[in-house]
């Protein structure tokens, strides 16, 4: 620690998962630097922090080196919406690969614990299910969803090989679907969209059969999960992963709860009962998982960490936040 104070950098600290890191770290009494490029993050998730003498925001793009001293960096620089990602794909793999090299080269200069956050598209359209973290996961590497889902595991890589070969102390989770207050209402993932479709009387747009499963996580849930994990000492760490047989620290991070995206579609009519809005079905994008489910039991042993926020409890003060915006409040 320096000073009295710890010091903590988030990269992609306006988006929607940053901004209430952002919060949490604060609360905690840190001082927190949010770096970001402004690609999908607004500084609007920021505004009533800009004030805060222990909040610093710096427009920059993680691919280019940065530089400070930090207790903790947090690296979740990355667009994480299909439709986001998609949009420039060479750059969503650069930003995944250089980004995480960045924050990795930072650490090992400035002796910083690092927090990566990665992703259940690490799995791809897994064969095993739920996913636990040892499931090598069943990817296409030249696909539409490649730049992310690879992008993510090379970054997973360069964790696994900047703690071996050079002893930098960071620590990993794949993170399943999350949703909650300040998701971009206009960047595609299917709670944002038929919340807002719902809200504006828009047709609900069920991508295939609407069969394909994912399972939601509510904000809060993370945040909490990322601060246990940060806060283990790392030779607690060390031990507990290396009894399990893998070389890096790295969690599963979800709630298990399993739904149809019919299901999530039918919920989200039912609580907004005056939209005239109906379900169409459009074209299934290509490679897109016909299930996801995480297995949670090492989170469980090593965090004593477990989601306690339903999807019935999470989904109604999401779509409160998007009948904010829709009414312009
Ligand atoms: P988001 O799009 O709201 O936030 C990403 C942030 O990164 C944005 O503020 C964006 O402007 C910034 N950014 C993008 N490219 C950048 C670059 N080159 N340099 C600097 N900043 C850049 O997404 P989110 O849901 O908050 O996701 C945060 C992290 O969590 C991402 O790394 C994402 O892959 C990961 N994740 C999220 C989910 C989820 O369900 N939300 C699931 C799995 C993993
Ligand atoms: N989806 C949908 N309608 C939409 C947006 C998404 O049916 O308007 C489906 C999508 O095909 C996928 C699931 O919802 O099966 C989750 O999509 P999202 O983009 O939120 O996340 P990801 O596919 O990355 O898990």
């Amino acid at each position: 620690m320096i000073g009295n104070t710890k010091k903590c950098l988030i990269t992609g600290g306006a988006g929607f998962i940053g901004s209430h890191l952002a919060r949490r770290l604060l609360a905690q009494g840190a001082e927190v630097t949010v770096l970001d490029n402004l690609f999908t993050g607004s500084k609007s998730n920021l505004y009533d922090l800009m004030d805060d003498p222990r909040f610093t925001f710096l427009v920059h793009d993680v691919t280019q080196p940065f530089w400070g001293q930090f207790d903790e960096i947090y690296n979740l620089a990355c667009p994480a919406s299909p439709i986001h990602y998609q949009h420039n794909p060479v750059e969503t793999t650069k930003t995944s690969i250089l980004g995480v090299m960045n924050a990795l080269e930072l650490a090992l200069k400035t002796k910083a614990r690092v927090f990566h956050t990665s992703t259940s598209e690490c799995y791809g359209d897994p064969d095993v299910h739920p996913q636990p973290e040892s499931y090598w996961g069943n990817v296409n590497t030249i696909g539409l969803r490649s730049c992310y889902d690879e992008g993510k595991r090379a970054a997973e890589t360069l964790c696994a090989d900047y703690r071996r070969q050079y002893g930098v102390d960071v620590r990993m989770i794949r993170i399943f679907n999350t949703y909650g207050p300040r998701m971009h209402p206009h960047d595609g993932r299917v709670v944002s969209n038929f919340a807002m479709q719902a809200l504006q009387n828009r047709d609900i747009t069920v991508f295939g059969t609407g069969r394909q499963t994912r399972s939601f996580q509510y904000v809060d849930d993370l945040v909490r999960a990322i601060e246990l994990f940060m806060a283990k000492p790392r030779a607690e760490t060390d031990r507990f992963f290396a009894a399990k047989g893998f070389g890096v620290p790295v969690l599963n991070i979800g709630n298990p709860g399993e739904f149809t995206m019919l299901e999530l579609a039918e919920m989200t009519l039912k609580l907004i009962p005056e939209s005239k809005s109906r379900i169409v079905f459009h074209e299934l994008p290509k490679d897109d998982p016909k299930r996801r489910r995480p297995d949670i039991s090492l989170a469980k042993e090593f965090l004593g960490w477990e989601p306690s926020v339903p999807l019935s409890e999470g989904l109604p003060k999401t779509i409160e936040y998007f009948r904010s915006i829709v009414e312009g409040r």
